[in-house]
């Protein structure tokens, strides 16, 4: 099939090169000439393992990348709009890029012949997509269906969740919009679920709220077990071997951060709010997850004392592993909080350095390795759980705090966990 991919983010430039792989003609359309550059040059303005290598494969032939909206959509029966979807100052939906990228995609089909469907792939209030549709029909366009398909990709993993999905949910109104997904959507076994738009959209929210969930329950029963000298990794271990709840989603650290999560589930608690539910629950959530990095360098005070002029490492500043994404990450918290402690810091990660120093500022210094930012530090905070970081060379005779329990151990003279 012909598609047309608006937005080439984390979402968007997986979708089309995954949808290329799988023997689809896409075109990637973004307003930003720098990502299309790059991504017509074969590489991938974003860190995802294995991202680049498809993207290559099928440069040319099956995928490109362009800043001319008309033609890409005019030449296309399908268009997904994966184009960002952030917080407003309230915990509100900011939908601006979606009104201008529906607004853009009503235009074009105003002077196209046949069927076209407009699936909505961005993370998006219920009832959106339907005002999405009323868009599209204001700006003329009639031949066409609205489809909500969510899209539950973690980054790092995010080539395989696409092309081998837990399941796959079409939203749409009309049944030959969910035919034609369906058909696109067949070269994965994965279970498919035909809803409505609105419960489409309430199915991302839900999921992301329950697994942010899970976690901020994982680390409120971590705050009491680190109080009790137990260590969390171990209940969790029992707790999650019960098939009910499963063992996902249950580690213990310094919260969740992400593109996803928060901006997701202050999305549903002010959705709540509007619609004059009480959302009690979603609201601790976020309360836990707000003071939870905090509370390694609370720790690491406790046990050390002052932190004025002493060397720090920090390892690790993306909000997980295998993604260069900063977005809401607890470093973001923690070494602002260092710095002003009075800490000589000295960060690292191995993927997401110039996003930090967007975001971070150049009020401490960056270190080009794990091994140079460890080398003059006494002390050595783990944030992001990085394979490389396993070493156990890279601690040697220093006082490590790790958010992350990546190193396995159980607190005790040089080491302590958050939880644990
Ligand atoms: P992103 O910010 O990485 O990318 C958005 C892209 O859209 C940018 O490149 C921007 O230039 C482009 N854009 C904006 N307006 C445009 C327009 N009118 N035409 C063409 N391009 C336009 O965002 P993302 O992380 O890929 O997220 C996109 C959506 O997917 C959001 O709603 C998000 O909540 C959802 N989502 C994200 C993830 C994730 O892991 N990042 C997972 C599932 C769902």
């Amino acid at each position: 099939m012909n598609i047309s991919v608006m937005g080439t983010g984390y979402v968007g430039l997986v979708t089309g090169t995954c949808l290329a792989e799988a023997g689809n003609n896409v075109r990637c359309i973004d307003l930003d000439p720098k990502k299309v550059e790059m991504i017509n040059s074969g590489k991938s303005p974003i860190y995802e393992p294995g991202l680049e290598e498809m993207l290559k494969k099928n440069l040319g032939s099956r995928i490109k990348a362009t800043l001319d909206a008309d033609s890409a959509i005019m030449d296309s029966e399908i268009t997904f709009i994966c184009v960002g979807t952030p917080s407003s100052e309230d915990g509100s939906t900011d939908l601006k890029y979606i009104k201008s990228a529906a607004e853009k995609i009503g235009e074009v089909l105003a002077q196209k012949e046949g069927k076209h469907v407009v699936v909505v792939k961005s993370t998006v209030p219920p009832g959106t997509s339907e005002k999405i549709a009323e868009i599209l029909r204001a700006k003329g366009a009639k031949d066409f269906g609205v489809a909500m398909n969510p899209e539950f990709l973690r980054e790092g993993k995010a080539v395989n969740d696409f092309m081998k999905p837990d399941r796959v949910v079409l939203g749409a109104k009309e049944s030959w919009v969910h035919e034609k997904l369906k058909e696109l959507y067949s070269f994965t076994d994965a279970s498919k679920l035909e809803t409505t738009l609105r419960t489409a959209e309430m199915i991302k929210y839900a999921s992301n709220s329950l697994l942010a969930t899970k976690i901020s329950f994982a680390n409120e029963i971590g705050n009491v077990c680190k109080e009790l000298g137990i260590d969390v990794y171990d209940v969790m271990k029992g707790v999650g071997m019960d098939a009910r709840i499963s063992p996902q989603f249950l580690n213990s650290g310094i919260g969740f951060g992400g593109s996803c999560f928060p901006k997701d589930v202050n999305s549903l608690i002010h959705t709540a709010k509007e619609n004059n539910a009480d959302p009690k629950l979603l609201e601790a959530v976020m309360a836990v997850n707000e003071s939870q990095p905090l509370k390694l360098v609370e720790l690491a005070k406790k046990k050390l004392g002052v932190f004025s002029g002493k060397k720090v490492a920090v390892l690790g500043l993306a909000f997980k592993p295998d993604t260069d994404d900063m977005r809401e990450a607890p470093s973001l918290k923690i070494v602002p909080a260092l710095v002003k402690e009075g800490a000589l810091v000295k960060a690292y990660d191995p993927e997401a350095m110039e996003n930090a120093k967007a975001l971070l500022g150049d009020g401490f210094a960056y270190a080009s390795s794990a091994k140079e930012a460890v080398e003059d530090a006494e002390i050595v905070f783990i944030l992001t759980e990085w394979k490389e970081f396993s070493d156990e060379s890279l601690y040697s005779e220093r006082q490590v705090f790790d958010g992350r329990k990546l190193l396995r151990k159980k607190s005790g003279k040089n080491y302590e966990g958050v939880c644990w």
